[in-house]
Protein backbone atom coordinates (compact mmCIF):
# COMPACT_ATOMS: atom_id res chain seq x y z
CA UNK A 1 0.00 0.00 0.00
CA UNK A 2 1.11 3.52 -0.69
CA UNK A 3 0.72 6.00 1.87
CA UNK A 4 0.12 9.67 0.16
CA UNK A 5 0.65 12.46 2.35
CA UNK A 6 -1.25 15.50 1.56
CA UNK A 7 1.31 18.18 0.62
CA UNK A 8 1.12 21.95 2.28
CA UNK A 9 0.17 24.31 -0.28
CA UNK A 10 -3.11 26.65 -1.49
CA UNK A 11 -5.94 25.12 -2.77
CA UNK A 12 -6.75 25.42 -6.38
CA UNK A 13 -10.68 25.98 -5.18
CA UNK A 14 -12.00 27.62 -2.78
CA UNK A 15 -14.90 24.82 -2.05
CA UNK A 16 -16.13 21.67 -2.86
CA UNK A 17 -19.15 19.57 -2.13
CA UNK A 18 -19.39 16.21 -1.91
CA UNK A 19 -22.14 13.40 -2.26
CA UNK A 20 -21.25 9.83 -1.26
CA UNK A 21 -23.27 7.14 -2.88
CA UNK A 22 -22.87 2.93 -2.79
CA UNK A 23 -23.34 2.98 -7.10
CA UNK A 24 -20.59 5.92 -7.29
CA UNK A 25 -18.44 6.58 -4.37
CA UNK A 26 -18.16 9.92 -4.62
CA UNK A 27 -19.54 12.74 -7.12
CA UNK A 28 -18.65 16.16 -6.82
CA UNK A 29 -19.90 19.57 -6.87
CA UNK A 30 -17.40 20.55 -9.88
CA UNK A 31 -19.21 17.19 -11.79
CA UNK A 32 -15.95 14.65 -10.95
CA UNK A 33 -16.93 11.11 -9.50
CA UNK A 34 -15.08 9.04 -8.27
CA UNK A 35 -15.62 5.10 -8.72
CA UNK A 36 -14.52 2.81 -5.62
CA UNK A 37 -12.66 -0.50 -6.41
CA UNK A 38 -14.77 -3.67 -6.99
CA UNK A 39 -14.88 -5.77 -3.54
CA UNK A 40 -18.01 -7.47 -5.05
CA UNK A 41 -15.09 -10.66 -5.90
CA UNK A 42 -13.68 -10.88 -2.77
CA UNK A 43 -16.43 -10.49 -1.13
CA UNK A 44 -18.10 -13.22 -2.56
CA UNK A 45 -14.96 -15.21 -1.59
CA UNK A 46 -15.54 -14.29 1.61
CA UNK A 47 -18.71 -15.24 1.69
CA UNK A 48 -17.83 -19.19 0.27
CA UNK A 49 -15.32 -19.17 2.86
CA UNK A 50 -17.92 -18.50 5.66
CA UNK A 51 -20.28 -20.92 4.64
CA UNK A 52 -17.26 -23.55 4.16
CA UNK A 53 -16.32 -22.40 8.06
CA UNK A 54 -19.76 -23.03 9.05
CA UNK A 55 -19.72 -26.66 7.97
CA UNK A 56 -16.41 -27.82 9.13
CA UNK A 57 -15.80 -29.17 12.30
CA UNK A 58 -14.18 -27.30 14.97
CA UNK A 59 -10.91 -27.75 16.09
CA UNK A 60 -10.20 -29.18 12.44
CA UNK A 61 -6.88 -28.61 11.18
CA UNK A 62 -9.05 -27.61 7.72
CA UNK A 63 -11.17 -25.34 9.40
CA UNK A 64 -8.07 -23.65 10.66
CA UNK A 65 -6.55 -23.17 6.84
CA UNK A 66 -9.95 -21.54 5.89
CA UNK A 67 -10.16 -19.35 8.77
CA UNK A 68 -6.52 -18.29 8.01
CA UNK A 69 -7.71 -17.57 4.03
CA UNK A 70 -10.39 -15.84 5.19
CA UNK A 71 -8.58 -13.37 7.43
CA UNK A 72 -6.12 -12.47 4.33
CA UNK A 73 -9.07 -11.84 2.17
CA UNK A 74 -10.92 -9.82 5.04
CA UNK A 75 -7.19 -7.65 4.93
CA UNK A 76 -6.53 -8.00 1.24
CA UNK A 77 -10.45 -5.37 1.15
CA UNK A 78 -9.44 -3.17 4.10
CA UNK A 79 -6.14 -2.40 1.79
CA UNK A 80 -7.77 -2.00 -1.32
CA UNK A 81 -10.22 0.24 0.53
CA UNK A 82 -7.90 2.01 2.60
CA UNK A 83 -5.40 2.67 -0.06
CA UNK A 84 -8.52 4.37 -2.55
CA UNK A 85 -9.65 6.27 0.65
CA UNK A 86 -6.25 7.81 1.42
CA UNK A 87 -5.89 8.29 -1.76
CA UNK A 88 -9.45 10.62 -2.62
CA UNK A 89 -9.07 12.43 0.51
CA UNK A 90 -5.54 13.34 -0.29
CA UNK A 91 -6.42 14.96 -3.78
CA UNK A 92 -9.71 16.72 -2.63
CA UNK A 93 -8.14 18.15 0.65
CA UNK A 94 -4.78 19.58 -1.32
CA UNK A 95 -7.40 21.14 -4.08
CA UNK A 96 -10.08 22.39 -1.57
CA UNK A 97 -9.89 25.37 0.79
CA UNK A 98 -13.33 24.09 1.99
CA UNK A 99 -14.80 20.81 2.24
CA UNK A 100 -18.71 20.19 2.84
CA UNK A 101 -20.22 16.46 3.58
CA UNK A 102 -23.48 15.40 4.68
CA UNK A 103 -24.03 13.75 7.51
CA UNK A 104 -25.17 10.07 6.64
CA UNK A 105 -27.07 8.72 9.08
CA UNK A 106 -24.43 5.01 8.35
CA UNK A 107 -25.71 3.06 11.76
CA UNK A 108 -29.23 3.45 10.81
CA UNK A 109 -28.82 2.41 7.09
CA UNK A 110 -25.99 -0.57 8.17
CA UNK A 111 -29.54 -1.75 9.78
CA UNK A 112 -30.98 -2.10 6.43
CA UNK A 113 -29.88 -5.52 5.94
CA UNK A 114 -29.67 -5.31 1.83
CA UNK A 115 -27.78 -2.51 1.95
CA UNK A 116 -25.73 -2.89 5.38
CA UNK A 117 -22.84 -4.61 3.32
CA UNK A 118 -22.52 -3.00 0.52
CA UNK A 119 -22.25 0.43 3.16
CA UNK A 120 -19.56 -1.37 5.05
CA UNK A 121 -17.52 -1.75 2.16
CA UNK A 122 -17.84 1.73 0.90
CA UNK A 123 -16.33 3.00 4.56
CA UNK A 124 -17.79 6.50 4.38
CA UNK A 125 -16.99 7.06 7.99
CA UNK A 126 -13.22 5.94 7.31
CA UNK A 127 -13.38 8.61 4.47
CA UNK A 128 -15.18 11.55 6.64
CA UNK A 129 -12.36 10.62 9.56
CA UNK A 130 -9.80 11.28 6.96
CA UNK A 131 -10.58 14.42 5.28
CA UNK A 132 -11.31 16.00 8.32
CA UNK A 133 -7.78 14.72 9.80
CA UNK A 134 -5.76 15.82 6.24
CA UNK A 135 -8.16 19.06 6.33
CA UNK A 136 -6.78 19.73 10.09
CA UNK A 137 -3.18 19.30 9.05
CA UNK A 138 -3.33 21.63 5.76
CA UNK A 139 -5.73 24.57 7.44
CA UNK A 140 -8.42 23.04 5.51
CA UNK A 141 -12.11 24.66 6.46
CA UNK A 142 -13.76 20.91 7.24
CA UNK A 143 -17.99 21.00 7.15
CA UNK A 144 -20.43 18.84 7.85
CA UNK A 145 -24.32 19.62 7.31
CA UNK A 146 -27.11 18.02 8.55
CA UNK A 147 -28.60 14.92 6.66
CA UNK A 148 -32.29 16.73 7.10
CA UNK A 149 -31.28 19.31 4.49
CA UNK A 150 -33.08 18.60 1.40
CA UNK A 151 -30.01 18.79 -1.14
CA UNK A 152 -31.59 16.15 -3.25
CA UNK A 153 -34.87 17.54 -3.19
CA UNK A 154 -34.29 21.40 -4.08
CA UNK A 155 -32.61 22.81 -8.01
CA UNK A 156 -28.89 23.44 -7.07
CA UNK A 157 -29.46 26.47 -9.99
CA UNK A 158 -33.04 28.56 -8.49
CA UNK A 159 -33.22 26.73 -5.51
CA UNK A 160 -36.79 25.86 -6.64
CA UNK A 161 -38.01 23.00 -4.39
CA UNK A 162 -39.60 20.23 -6.40
CA UNK A 163 -39.94 17.55 -3.30
CA UNK A 164 -38.53 13.35 -3.19
CA UNK A 165 -37.51 11.75 -6.21
CA UNK A 166 -37.50 8.61 -6.48
CA UNK A 167 -33.63 6.75 -6.10
CA UNK A 168 -34.18 5.69 -9.99
CA UNK A 169 -34.81 8.38 -10.61
CA UNK A 170 -30.76 9.76 -11.84
CA UNK A 171 -31.94 12.80 -14.20
CA UNK A 172 -33.75 15.98 -13.23
CA UNK A 173 -34.73 19.28 -15.05
CA UNK A 174 -36.19 21.66 -13.11
CA UNK A 175 -40.03 22.75 -13.66
CA UNK A 176 -38.78 26.53 -12.39
CA UNK A 177 -35.94 27.22 -14.28
CA UNK A 178 -35.25 24.41 -16.77
CA UNK A 179 -31.83 23.46 -15.96
CA UNK A 180 -31.00 19.76 -16.09
CA UNK A 181 -29.16 18.34 -13.62
CA UNK A 182 -27.61 14.59 -12.69
CA UNK A 183 -28.98 13.80 -9.37
CA UNK A 184 -26.26 12.88 -7.62
CA UNK A 185 -24.07 16.13 -8.68
CA UNK A 186 -27.20 18.70 -8.10
CA UNK A 187 -27.13 17.01 -4.40
CA UNK A 188 -22.72 17.92 -4.23
CA UNK A 189 -23.62 21.52 -5.48
CA UNK A 190 -26.39 21.96 -2.84
CA UNK A 191 -24.11 20.05 -0.17
CA UNK A 192 -21.58 22.59 -0.79
CA UNK A 193 -24.34 25.97 -1.01
CA UNK A 194 -25.50 24.92 2.49
CA UNK A 195 -22.04 24.12 3.82
CA UNK A 196 -20.68 27.61 2.59
CA UNK A 197 -24.00 29.39 3.43
CA UNK A 198 -25.05 30.77 -0.23
CA UNK A 199 -28.66 30.46 0.56
CA UNK A 200 -31.81 30.91 -2.11
CA UNK A 201 -34.00 32.17 1.27
CA UNK A 202 -34.61 32.67 4.51
CA UNK A 203 -35.80 29.03 5.86
CA UNK A 204 -31.66 28.93 4.20
CA UNK A 205 -30.37 31.26 6.58
CA UNK A 206 -32.12 29.53 9.59
CA UNK A 207 -30.78 25.75 9.04
CA UNK A 208 -27.67 27.35 7.86
CA UNK A 209 -26.91 27.47 11.52
CA UNK A 210 -27.07 24.34 11.92
CA UNK A 211 -23.90 23.52 9.96
CA UNK A 212 -21.27 22.39 12.18
CA UNK A 213 -17.62 23.04 11.32
CA UNK A 214 -15.68 20.37 12.53
CA UNK A 215 -12.24 21.55 11.60
CA UNK A 216 -11.78 25.20 11.67
CA UNK A 217 -9.16 26.55 9.73
CA UNK A 218 -6.09 26.73 11.05
CA UNK A 219 -3.02 28.86 11.19
CA UNK A 220 0.38 27.82 8.53
CA UNK A 221 2.57 28.33 11.65
CA UNK A 222 0.60 25.97 13.69
CA UNK A 223 0.86 23.18 11.26
CA UNK A 224 3.78 20.78 12.55
CA UNK A 225 7.04 21.13 10.35
CA UNK A 226 6.90 17.89 8.71
CA UNK A 227 4.58 19.62 6.32
ZN1 LIG B 1 -34.24 25.48 -11.05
Amino acid sequence: MVEVEPVQVDAKNQSIGIDLGIETFAVMSNGDKAISPNYSKLDKKIRRKQRKLARQSKDSKRRNKTRIQTAKLHNRIADTRKDFLHKLSTKVVSENQAIVLEDLNISGMVKNRKLSRAISLQGWREFRTLCEAKSVKLGRDFRVISRWEPTSQTCSECGYRWGKLDLKVRKVQCLNCGSEHDRDENAAKNIKKVGIGHCHDSKRTQRQSKTISVASVIEVSSVSPRL
